[in-house]
């Protein structure tokens, strides 16, 4: 495990306190946040990331801290997305607006009723001809 001249350890997880008791500010992000990243919401616990919104990797404060996936990491260190950003996301209550999300549902909807129809329609003249083929067969000695 690497160490720092001042001779705190570090891991993967995170930082041991001088009590050598691990500092697991994944676990404290994760049970604050839930694992979801807070910018896009994509949720695979194993590939998400915490970040440290102040860059101090020892202050983990839940304030401090903020679940997000690689890309969205990525883009917050090179500023891309900023800080106010996603302290934003992360507190503001997700509210779906399903007028929102449904507005091309009807559409949507009839476009696969219409494909289920002509799917239909092919199978019972796949059928048909299937059948006509094999009265002539039957038809030649
Ligand atoms: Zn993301």
């Amino acid at each position: 495990m690497p160490s720092t001249p001042g001779g705190r350890t570090y891991s993967f997880f995170g930082a041991k306190d001088q009590m050598g008791k691990r500092i697991n500010y994944r676990k404290i992000a994760f049970d604050t946040y839930g694992p979801v990243c807070a910018h896009c919401g994509f949720g695979i616990p194993a590939v998400l990331e915490v970040a440290h919104i102040d860059g101090n990797r020892e202050n983990n404060d839940p304030n401090n801290l903020v679940v997000l996936c690689p890309n969205c990491h990525k883009m917050h260190d090179l500023d891309l997305i900023s800080t106010n950003t996603i302290i934003q996301m992360r507190d503001r209550p997700k509210i779906v607006d399903w007028s929102k999300r449904m507005k091309d549902a009807g559409v949507k909807a009839a476009l696969k009723r219409k494909r289920r129809a002509a799917a239909r329609k092919a199978v019972v003249t796949r059928r048909r001809k299937q059948q006509s083929l094999n009265q002539e067969e039957g038809d030649t000695p």
